[in-house]
């Protein structure tokens, strides 16, 4: 009989060499140093901070953030609002649109369900239509007033969701004002486009725009007589942009926890504090000739619609370079200024170029502690909301 994967699953106190590959390991000190800088800076600047879970996909991290200053998480999908309720996070936000009416019953469920628990469910929303949805759907399960957070989602810059800054945003906030299940809670202003611009003064310049627009779409929704409670937004590339901006009171990074290797061609933003590569993927040379080496780790392993993952740093070896060698393979070459490659059955260690997506295609991530060359593996974190995208 042969063993169930479940068997081979590395397990607390084993050393790192253990991991089997490919894996995707977590540096549990890096990650909590990156959790412990990001809540510093939102507690000194006075901002509520909602890390975004559609990154890390894990009940136990967003529980572990909310015990470190979080008010809640931010999720993605109905389907990740539930895995993360299911964990334990009682404050979870959509910060996203849904419109299907079997979503819509699901969204109503848990509304009342984390109301139960003490707890609440705020969603965004960028259309009459989905605002009616959702009051129906409310009204469906006998929910009293304000039962949920609506925020209506303004497009920034992004060129995704949400309607035009301006008057189109005071219309739908009127259209929650008018359905008693809802209460409006104030604007989504998310620019994700900024977030990997290079350069500081580009991030800067893209979210001096969104904050104007944002600015203005609040003042017009108050002119109509409805307070905007909360601006909420913001990312790793450019938070303390937003928090700068005395209109934001929100901010929902989310890669931070981890910094993928698209993250790290940012050029650091002095008002930022640096956070550090958390996330790895655990590769083994399986083949090597003359020129190249050849791990076990392909796209299957780790997402490349950032780019492919930059090598970790190895002592004798230097910064070997990555190149594509399909779903199954990742292909190796020396660093230039070495000349070396590793020998078959070494381990090498990945820097995803997007951390999302990577962790989307793990069953678990390998906590380990006390570094990647002599660490133990502390604890298995599960990806709860893997596939989660209804
Ligand atoms: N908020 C929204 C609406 C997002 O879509 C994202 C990520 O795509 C984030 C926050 C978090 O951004 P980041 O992972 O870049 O910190
Ligand atoms: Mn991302």
């Amino acid at each position: 009989m042969t063993a169930a994967p479940e068997a081979r699953l590395p397990r607390p106190g084993q050393p790192v060499d253990a991991i089997d590959t490919p894996a995707l390991v977590v540096d549990l000190d890096a990650m909590e140093r990156n959790i412990a800088r990001m809540a510093t800076f939102a507690r000194d600047q006075g901002m509520k901070w909602r890390p975004h879970a559609k990154m890390h996909k894990c009940a136990e991290l967003a529980v572990q953030m909310v015990a470190a200053g979080a008010v809640g998480a931010c999720v993605q999908k109905t389907a990740e609002a539930e895995a993360m309720a299911a964990g334990g996070v009682l404050d979870l936000y959509i910060s996203n649109e849904v419109v299907a009416p079997a979503k819509l019953a699901r969204v109503a469920a848990l509304a009342l369900d984390l109301a139960g628990r003490g707890g609440r469910l705020s969603i965004a929303v960028d259309s009459e239509a989905g605002i009616q949805g959702l009051a129906h759907a409310l009204a469906a399960r006998g929910a009293g007033p304000a039962a949920m957070d609506v925020f209506v989602e303004i497009d920034v810059g992004q060129g995704r969701c949400g309607v035009p800054p301006g008057e189109a945003a005071v219309a739908l906030a009127r259209a929650i004002a008018q359905h008693a299940e809802l209460h409006f809670a104030g604007l989504q202003a998310y620019q994700g486009r900024a977030q990997h611009l290079r350069g500081v003064a580009e991030r800067h310049e893209a979210i001096a725009a969104a904050v104007r627009d944002a600015r203005h779409t609040r003042e017009c929704i108050e002119a109509a007589g409805l307070p905007v409670g909360l601006v909420t937004g913001a990312g790793t590339g450019t938070f303390a942009c937003e928090a700068a901006s005395g209109l934001y009171g929100e901010l929902q990074t989310g890669s931070f926890l981890f910094m993928d290797a698209d993250y790290g061609r940012n050029a650091p933003d002095p008002a930022q504090p640096r956070f550090e590569h958390a996330l790895f993927v655990k590769a083994q040379v399986i083949s090597r000739s003359r020129d190249h080496a050849v791990c076990d780790a392909g796209h299957k392993s780790h997402a490349i619609d950032s780019g492919l993952p930059a090598v970790w740093p190895h002592p004798a070896l230097g910064t070997l370079e990555f190149a594509n060698g399909g779903d199954e393979h990742g292909i190796l070459r020396p660093d230039p200024a070495r000349g070396l490659l590793p020998a078959i059955g070494d381990s090498v260690w990945l820097v995803p170029g997007h951390c999302d997506p990577t962790v989307n295609l793990h069953a678990h991530m390998v906590g380990v502690r006390g570094g990647l060359q002599a660490g133990v593996v502390e604890r298995l974190l599960r990806v709860d909301a893997r596939g989660a995208l209804t």
